[in-house]
């Protein structure tokens, strides 16, 4: 750290390895206090992020980019984007909610083979790191096999990002598909080991059945420590009745993550900021889709964490890009500490929808 702030950085000279120091930006640090910094500086070094402040001293042979007059933000985390479904993309942008139930489950989404799910996966994954998308949480329902598993997680593990894959398997009841040994076979295959780059989580609705057949599934979970995110508050998936059977079950946890979360009660809602649960809000779907207001206000009345943003989405709906992150750089891989969600049986966000079977219950985005 010998070299002090110039104003006449060169522009360039990126190389593999060579540090970097944007210089002059307002940063957004999306730290716990949610700091902006106006003409601060920030040096990347390696894969990390290696200083953030004002006039940083940085080594030499460091690469200057003058980002005044710039933002400068971590990367973002997407926690809600249904990425095997990027192969269908472009439709169903102005269809109803039944419309695009119909087209992407019933009648196409059946007929997926693994290297469907591969090749959407791997379009998906390249399209969020080159949006700023660094953390993508694959709320992944199209799952009906282990084989589809395996695939979606091949295409995650070839793409320099870190991504969350939230298992579903909306042609199966989770108390069914999450019953199978091969599944916990796969878990154990593909998420026994700490990856910081890979997450794992179980992605289901809840619909409500005073039998609570989902009860399975959430015990699945519980056994194997790791988050469910569930849609919630919209049609065809988890309603006020499953969030109380949630609740009574003890299966509300701070990991759990309530897609949409619109149209609850304020039982719902209470429930949701009782246990510490967080939500993640796709504003474009919810609106254009009649699946109620977005419910932002009513999360913040409760001080429920909630997802600030809505980008591109793999389906051009529902994701949603959550900023509550560690401080890191707009580059993939310079995190400088683990979003959640990053290894097996840490706090994360998923999303998964799977209700009961479809041909009880319609599901949902
Ligand atoms: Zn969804």
């Amino acid at each position: 750290m010998t070299a002090t702030p110039s104003s006449s950085l060169p522009m360039a000279g990126l190389a593999p390895g060579r540090p970097v120091v944007f210089r002059n930006a307002t940063v957004l640090t999306l730290d716990d206090g949610h700091h902006v910094l106006d003409g601060a500086d920030v040096l990347v070094s390696g894969e990390r992020i290696a200083a953030v402040g004002p006039n940083l001293a940085v080594p030499d042979a460091a690469a200057g980019i003058d980002a005044a007059g710039g933002i400068l933000m971590p990367g973002m985390i997407d926690t809600h984007r249904h990425m095997w479904q990027t192969a269908m993309r472009g439709y169903g942008a102005d269809w109803t909610l039944t419309q695009y139930f119909v087209w992407y489950y019933l009648n196409w989404g059946k007929t997926f083979r693994p290297q469907d799910i591969y090749a959407g996966n791997l379009l998906a994954a390249i399209e969020a790191i080159d949006a700023g998308v660094t953390t993508t949480v694959d709320w992944s329902h199209g799952l009906q096999t282990v084989q589809h598993a395996d695939a979606a997680v091949d295409a995650l593990s070839e793409v320099p990002g870190r991504f969350v894959l939230a298992y579903g398997n909306i042609q199966q009841g989770p108390w069914e598909w999450s019953a199978a040994p091969e599944f916990r076979e796969f878990v154990s295959r593909r998420f026994g080991r700490a990856n910081d780059m890979l997450g794992f989580q179980m992605a289901f609705d809840v619909t409500g059945d005073p039998s609570f057949p989902e009860k399975a599934a959430f015990e699945v979970a519980r056994d194997l420590g790791v988050p469910v995110t569930t849609h919630a508050g919209v049609w065809g998936a988890t309603n006020d009745d499953g969030i109380r059977l949630m609740y009574e079950g003890g299966f509300m946890t701070p990991s759990t993550i309530y897609v949409h979360a619109a149209t609850l009660t304020r039982d719902s809602y209470n429930r949701i900021a009782a246990t510490g649960g967080s939500a993640s809000v796709s504003t474009e779907s919810e609106q254009s889709a009649g699946q109620g207001y977005p419910p932002t206000w009513q999360l913040r009345q409760h001080n429920i964490p909630v997802s600030g943003r809505t980008a591109p989405a793999s389906t051009s709906r529902r994701t949603a890009i959550r900023t509550r992150s560690p401080t890191a750089t707009c580059a993939p891989r310079t995190w400088s500490t683990s979003p959640p969600g990053a290894a097996r049986g840490r706090s994360a966000w998923t999303r998964s929808s799977a209700a009961s079977s479809p041909a009880r219950r319609p599901t949902w985005s």
